[in-house]
């Protein structure tokens, strides 16, 4: 597939793929994306004004969504920016709301699962006899965030004591 057609597949308004790489054995798939020429106006991210000046450019990596078996890794190159009023600072950048390594969808999906997980929790909870240990939320929702980042297929079971 051609870096056009992973900046389709990706779907980052604004941003297009300029390298891709496929680990075939370790099931990971890593896409490089910048700013469209197009979309140059920079925000800065401590008052929330377009501000034009670059100062630097660096990347970083966020975990997005899996691709079919393929954990997925985005490396963004983003921009520092001179802000009048708040000196030098990251740019504004909606798909990374947070400093978390994840992509917004990312967090969506896992906030979706943690409130599955935690309903699952208190039919858990109605079920479980007195003797037997209840999975605290914290553990819930660790399995929920696990499978969903396909780190392991933790089975998603109360623990005895
Ligand atoms: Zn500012």
């Amino acid at each position: 597939m051609r870096d056009n057609d992973w900046t389709r597949v990706l779907g980052w308004p604004g941003y297009k793929v300029y390298r891709h790489e496929i680990d075939e054995p370790g099931k990971r798939l890593k896409l490089w994306v910048r700013r469209r020429r197009a979309n140059k106006l920079l925000v800065c991210s401590g008052c929330g004004k377009p501000r034009g000046e670059i100062v630097a450019s660096y990347e970083r990596e966020v975990r997005d969504l899996p691709c079919f078996e393929y954990l997925t890794t985005v490396v963004v190159e983003l921009y520092r920016v001179r802000c009048p009023d708040c000196g030098v600072t990251a740019e504004k950048v909606p798909l990374l709301p947070s400093k978390a390594p994840f992509s917004k969808r990312f967090e969506d999906a896992v906030g979706q699962a943690c409130e599955s997980a935690a309903a699952s929790r208190v039919i858990l909870i109605k079920r479980a006899k007195a003797s037997e240990a209840v999975p605290s939320h914290k553990e819930a929702l660790m399995a929920r965030v696990e499978n969903l980042a396909g780190v392991g297929s933790m089975p998603y079971l109360p623990h005895r004591a």
